[in-house]
């Protein structure tokens, strides 16, 4: 039966695929892909798993015989048959077969997923007792679990490039093309989702999480459709189904009908072919009508994202955001030879064009390692977070800004220090890059030279401004933080998502003072944070002043469009209307 859930609209455009749930079950085990030749191995890595069971209960049974019926009550044998039965199940061995050999899950995921099938079969049975098999399925699939980790396992792995061919009846489509798979989790994190990169996944639904979770923003520069905030979904769907994302609507279609599937299979074919008009301004440069030239840069998350943004057309990185070379590694750090290596790969990458780095911001929805996620009642995002994470580990700090000082002698760098909102925090910050250059002298190292800016991303620095220009060469509004700290909303809480509001006069109004005082300083300023990317805002940021946009690669191309029809003295007197407008929000959708 068709039926949609609603969510937040992430990543835009259409895609349609089988859903892959992981971490759905109440057993957590690892998922990845394997390569066809590991499917034997697999099959027997389960075997085994189940050999070693049915011989531990066999032993128990032969131990309860030998007790007689006044030690063990007949329940316990009667159970242990059960499990028995249920091990030697053929639907559980020939299911799991199906995972393992043509979707190359991995042993354990495989094993959970065919659980979920036949769990769910249980639960839709009318017979109480059958029904409460269920339980004994989901003991004794956990003691296989548990044998198969006596038997040797990769740890986690990110998913591999591994898809299967669609068969006809499955489809409604063409069956030359593989069969796009769509990932679905309660929630992903950051460096969940970043590995993904190296996936084939054909879009992401979560249940958890804003537009400008940290989760998003990956998924956003992974440029494939994704929808967050969905709720229930991973709950509601089952493995496999098919499934639609519309990644502009935020909507999910499950098991759509064939109406519903050509219908967006129509969509997304259209989306494609503007996505190919887009491209032909690739090489147009990025002038308004009034012949004002802006600034499109790029956000990136690792050193090889460098490539997709000169590929986009990016004059330079307007954000690395260092921190994902920190995330999912137990708390063991990069060292300095490491970042220097990672840093130095992103420069070079850009050949001759500006790279940002960012300091590490690690904190709030972007923790070290999910073991720091306990800290989440304390509400991490106004806590040890960024800069203040920092300075409190001089030695950590002192390790990234020699690397980055290190880089800079490879072509232009700029480094840009993230929640600054003291002025002690600032002459601590630049007395250690300071202390940074001493080491790097007194060792012999080379390095080059930094322009040192701050993210203006805290309602304080932004009414503070005077002191941020005195102390720095550039500014760069972090809009994401900017938001959730004016409006007191947290972005990574879909439930108050409908308040997360870019348009607020009181936010607007600390972007316009921003850029108005640094542009009087003569000091260049930014805005990185999502709204740079996003269409709807162009016109109304070109209004206010700002000149120098940083988005993920695949906005470029489409802000590139809106700036190539605008008309910035125009914009100027509607953008004052909007600012000043009690709710920017409905004037915005009048055009200028
Ligand atoms: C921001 O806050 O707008 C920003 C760009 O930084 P991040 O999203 O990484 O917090
Ligand atoms: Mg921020």
């Amino acid at each position: 039966m068709t039926f949609s859930i609603h969510g937040l609209p992430v990543a835009r455009g259409i895609a349609i695929g089988r859903a892959v749930l992981v971490a759905s079950s109440r057993l957590d085990v690892v998922h990845y892909f394997i390569e066809p030749a590991q499917v034997e191995a697999e099959l027997k890595r389960v075997r085994d798993g189940r050999d070693a069971v049915v011989t531990e209960i066999q032993r128990l049974q032969s131990t309860i015989a030998q007790m007689g019926p006044k030690e063990t009550p007949h329940e316990l044998a009667a159970l242990l048959e059960v499990h028995l039965m249920l091990l030697q199940d053929e639907e559980l061995a020939l299911g799991v077969r199906h995972w393992i050999k043509d979707r190359l899950y991995n042993a354990e995921w495989a094993l959970v997923s065919q659980l979920e099938v036949i769990a769910r079969q249980f639960d839709e049975m009318q017979d109480d007792y059958l029904r409460e098999r269920k339980a004994d399925l989901e003991q004794i699939t956990e003691r296989i679990l548990r044998a198969m980790r006596g038997v040797s396992s990769p740890l986690v792995q990110p998913l591999g490039r591994v898809m299967r061919k669609a068969t006809q009846q499955e489809l409604l489509l063409d069956d030359t093309v593989d069969v796009p798979l769509i990932l679905v989790a309660h929630d992903l994190s950051p460096a969940d989702m970043l590995q993904f990169k190296q996936s084939v996944f054909a879009g992401f639904i979560t249940d958890v999480g804003g537009k400008t979770s940290h989760t998003a923003i990956v998924a956003r520069s992974l440029d494939i459709p994704a929808v967050v905030g969905a709720r229930l979904a991973s709950q509601l769907l089952r493995q496999d189904d098919w499934v639609i994302i519309d990644g502009d609507a935020g909507v999910v279609v499950v098991d759509p009908s064939a109406i519903i599937l050509a219908e967006y299979g129509f969509r997304q074919r259209q989306g494609e072919l503007a996505r190919g008009r887009l491209a032909r301004l690739l090489h147009t440069p990025a002038v308004t009508l009034d012949g004002q030239k802006i600034e499109l840069l790029a956000n990136i998350e690792m050193p090889d994202d460098a490539a997709g943004a000169i590929a986009a057309g990016a004059v330079g990185v307007g954000l690395f955001r260092s921190e994902f070379l920190f995330m999912g590694r137990h708390g063991k750090l990069p060292n300095e030879e490491e970042q220097y290596l990672a840093y130095r790969r992103a420069v070079e990458g850009m050949q001759g064009l500006p790279v940002t780095i960012r300091t590490v911001d690690i904190g709030a929805d972007k923790p070290l390692d999910e073991s720091a996620r306990d800290m989440a009642h304390l509400n991490p995002a106004l806590g040890l977070r960024a800069i203040r994470w920092s300075l409190t580990e001089p030695a950590m700090f002192l390790t990234q800004l020699r690397a980055i000082l290190r880089a800079a002698a490879h072509g232009p760098v700029q480094l840009l220090i993230p929640m600054l909102v003291h002025a002690s925090e600032i002459r601590q910050t630049v007395s250690l890059i300071d202390h940074a250059r001493v080491q790097l002298d007194n060792r012999g190292i080379a390095y080059g030279p930094v322009k040192i800016g701050a993210m203006i991303e805290i309602p304080a620095a932004a009414l503070t401004l005077k002191l941020f220009l005195k102390y720095f060469d550039f500014l760069s509004i972090g809009t994401n933080d900017l938001i959730q700290y004016t409006l007191a909303i947290d972005r990574a809480d879909e439930s108050v998502a409908h308040l997360y509001d870019p348009l607020h006069p009181a936010v607007l109004r600390l972007i316009a003072n921003t850029l108005a005082e640094a542009h009087a300083q003569g000091k260049p300023v930014s805005v990185c944070g999502e709204m740079a990317g996003d269409v709807g805002m162009t016109r109304l940021l070109l209004g206010m002043g700002l000149r120098s946009f940083s988005m993920h690669p695949a906005q470029i191309l489409a802000v590139k469009q809106e700036i190539l029809r605008a008309d910035t003295g125009k914009l100027e007197d509607w953008a004052q209307q909007v600012m000043s407008d009690e709710e920017p929000a409905k004037r915005i959708a009048r055009p200028a």
